[in-house]
């Protein structure tokens, strides 16, 4: 891989053994999790400029005052979904683009969107760069879902809004399942919705604390 991956890779490698060592005491199990997040390199989504703090267990600023989700989430979210052995994904908020790696290394076929083009087009490069060919890129706002795939087996939102958007419900597979944070500002909650023959199933996992869901593009 890269000259960048060379300079930092000894410390690289130690610091993210210790991440997967916390994560399992935080209690992941899933070792398709455990094993995708010892296989990405953290590292090359931040700023070189913070890639000594990649493996810490904290958000990171990813520009246009948006973050890079703490791995602890990253591995959660991932997990949850994988419970029902998803063949699909729609991930809304690419953003540095390092759920989408780790996503794209545990299900076949994942679909992002970004509403900031700059960071979908840096996240874009990463995942290439890391040889991950499963993925599609689109910019656009997340919050009408990407039609084009649904049925979805699996849907992510990395941004916090105070309503589920009707579209990302009405792509959501049936027994498919969906995970976002509802709520506003500091009173969110990580929601789990099952999408069933009959209707959907909400359940509160947990409190958490996103960037919000935002209306529209942007360059
Ligand atoms: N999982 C990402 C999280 C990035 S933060 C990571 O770890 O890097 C959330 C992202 O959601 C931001 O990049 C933000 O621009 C994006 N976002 C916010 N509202 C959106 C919308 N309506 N559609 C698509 N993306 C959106």
């Amino acid at each position: 891989m890269s000259i960048r991956l060379q300079g930092i890779g000894m410390t690289s490698s130690r610091t993210r053994e210790r991440m997967l060592l916390r994560l399992q005491k935080q209690g992941i199990i899933d070792e398709r999790v455990l094993d995708a997040m010892r296989h990405i390199p953290r590292h090359i989504f931040v700023d070189e400029a913070l890639a000594s703090r990649a493996y810490e267990d904290s958000a990171l600023p990813i520009g246009y005052a948006q973050t890079i989700s703490r791995p602890f989430t990253v591995a959660k979210m991932t997990e949850i979904l994988l419970s029902s052995q998803p063949h699909s994904v729609l991930e809304i908020g690419t953003g540095s683009g390092y759920q989408t790696a780790i996503l794209a290394t545990t299900i076949d076929h994942v679909y992002t969107v970004e509403r900031i083009f700059s960071l979908q087009q840096r996240a874009r490069e990463r995942v290439a760069e890391l040889g991950l060919r499963n993925v599609r890129f689109k910019h656009d706002d997340g919050q009408t879902g990407w039609v084009q795939h649904a049925p979805y087996d699996a849907i992510l939102v990395a941004a916090a809004s105070p309503e589920i958007p009707a579209a990302l419900l009405q792509q959501l597979a049936i027994n498919g399942r969906l995970i976002m944070p509802t709520g506003e500002g500091t009173h969110q909650v990580l929601s789990l919705v099952v999408r069933t023959s009959d209707g959907f199933e909400q359940q509160n996992l947990s409190t958490a604390s996103f960037v919000p869901l935002v209306h529209g593009v942007k360059r």
